[in-house]
């Protein structure tokens, strides 16, 4: 792509609303526009990034055994009045009616939806275990939406949902989801931390956040230092495994505000391994057991043919919120670098170009077709302006690779840096070799 046919609307002048680096990037370097409050048009750069996000969240989720589907924005408020959650959910749900005045709703959550498809389909113990998933849109009246992308009223989540005969089978897929997050999000060079979450009247431990370490984040966390150490590697994808990766990560103390208690935290936690931060919530896995099945009554006979509610678990991963989040976990001194897996592109070219020195732009439209061939997504920089203008902008739309055309390039060899780094001098041949490492 050549930066001068991009559509980038750069935004100098931003709003007053826009208090945090990644909700003042997004709109400087034209990934969103605001649409309405809380409601956003995904432009050509942050739609690339988003869907780069959503693609890996879709290999992790694969990855488990969990199969795609894909429901409807639009719900009918029945099955809402069957979990009875209709009248509990309050103003957060946007409630709209058809021609005929039939209520329906824009979905905030799927586990009705879900389960209403799971009861008209599975009858036997047979089936199961299965888990389903389906990355769509959701809207939520939020009170107060800000921060751009991380807290929209209509915004993108992968929800899967988990269907077991037992607790015993529940726990196993909450394992398998537990240990496919960590994937997730490390995938995205990110280091969140599933932290013990409240489960409300279900009771149990089966219920955690993963948060992520920024300083702008919403949620206040204190958590020991060792949870960084466990190495993900180390365990197999056999439910023994699994169990024990659970258990050692929750063994670790690492809970939000809601469960902090300040003797605990001081007994369990030695002074120097203490880290009291904020985080941003990207993810929430919960078992609720038949907290819906029963309501709604979606049976399953078991091995006796007795019939028994079907024991569900959900899990979210706010997947616009993270093009947020991972910016708000990257951004530092002026300079935006993107982990190489999201990146809107995986090079940028930067010609040194003048009104009466073509030679550069020429030179770079060589190397620019080269690495086309090889796969690479490139993102030729061909637009007229100093070079320092230019690497301001790049240090914003933070590519993380750049080769620079200019004074000292020589032949076939040229400028390579890394953002944040030194430059090198390289071949074109070692500079393929090394983007596609
Ligand atoms: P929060 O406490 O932040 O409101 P939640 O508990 O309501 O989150 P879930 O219902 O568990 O969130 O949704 C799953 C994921 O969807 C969250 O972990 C978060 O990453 C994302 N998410 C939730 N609400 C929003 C929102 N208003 N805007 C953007 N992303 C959201
Ligand atoms: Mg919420």
């Amino acid at each position: 792509m050549y930066l001068s046919k991009l559509f980038i609307p750069i935004t100098k002048d931003l709003p007053a609303e826009a208090k945090i680096k990644s909700h003042q990037l997004m709109l400087r370097t034209g990934m969103i526009k605001q649409s309405s409050a809380g409601i956003y048009s995904w432009l050509p750069l942050g739609f690339k990034v988003m869907k780069k996000i959503e693609q890996i969240v879709r290999e992790e989720q694969n990855a488990i055994g969990a199969q795609e589907m894909l429901m409807p924005t639009i719900q009918s408020s029945e099955i809402w009045k069957e979990s009875g959650r209709y009248e509990d959910y309050g103003e957060e749900m946007l409630r709209i009616k058809d021609r005929q005045g039939r209520e329906m709703l824009y979905g905030p959550t799927n586990e009705e939806l879900i389960t209403d498809v799971f009861r008209s389909s599975v009858k036997s113990y047979k089936s199961l275990p299965q888990i389903l998933y389906h990355i769509q849109w959701k809207f939520r009246d939020e009170i107060r939406p800000r921060f751009g992308v991380m807290r929209c009223k209509e915004f993108f989540m992968k929800d899967a949902y988990s269907f077991d005969l037992s607790d015993e089978g529940a726990k196993k897929s909450y394992n398998k989801m537990f240990y496919s997050y960590l994937k997730t999000f490390r995938r995205m060079g990110l280091k969140a931390i599933p932290m013990a979450a409240e489960t409300g009247p279900i009771g149990g431990d089966l219920s955690h956040e993963f948060i992520i370490l920024a300083e702008t984040g919403e949620s206040k966390i204190y958590a020991d230092k060792d949870i960084f150490k466990i190495d993900l590697n180390k365990y197999k994808f056999i439910d023994s495994s699994l169990q024990k990766m659970r258990e050692d990560f929750t063994k670790i103390y690492a809970v939000t505000d809601e469960k902090y208690k300040e003797e605990e935290f001081n007994k369990n936690v030695k002074k120097e391994n203490q880290m009291i931060t904020k985080g941003i919530e990207v993810g929430h896995i919960f078992y609720f057991s038949d907290k819906y099945s029963k309501p709604m009554n979606c049976l399953i006979d078991d091995k006796d043919g007795k019939k028994t509610s079907v024991k569900m678990g959900s899990y979210g991963i706010g997947v616009s919120r993270l093009v947020g989040a991972i910016i708000e976990a990257n951004y530092n001194n002026n300079v935006m670098k993107w982990p190489k897996t999201i990146s809107p592109f995986d090079v940028v070219i930067m010609p040194s170009i003048s009104k009466n020195n073509k030679e550069n732009l020429e030179k770079a439209e060589k190397i620019y077709k080269e690495l086309i061939k090889q796969n690479i997504d490139v993102l030729l920089d061909d637009v007229d302006e100093n070079m320092s203008n230019k690497f301001k902008k790049h240090d914003l739309i933070g590519i993380p690779y750049q080769i620079i055309v200019g004074s000292k390039t020589v032949g076939d060899n040229f400028e390579f840096k890394e953002l944040n780094s030194k430059s090198e001098i390289l071949s074109l041949k070692k500079i393929i070799k090394k983007l596609k490492n």
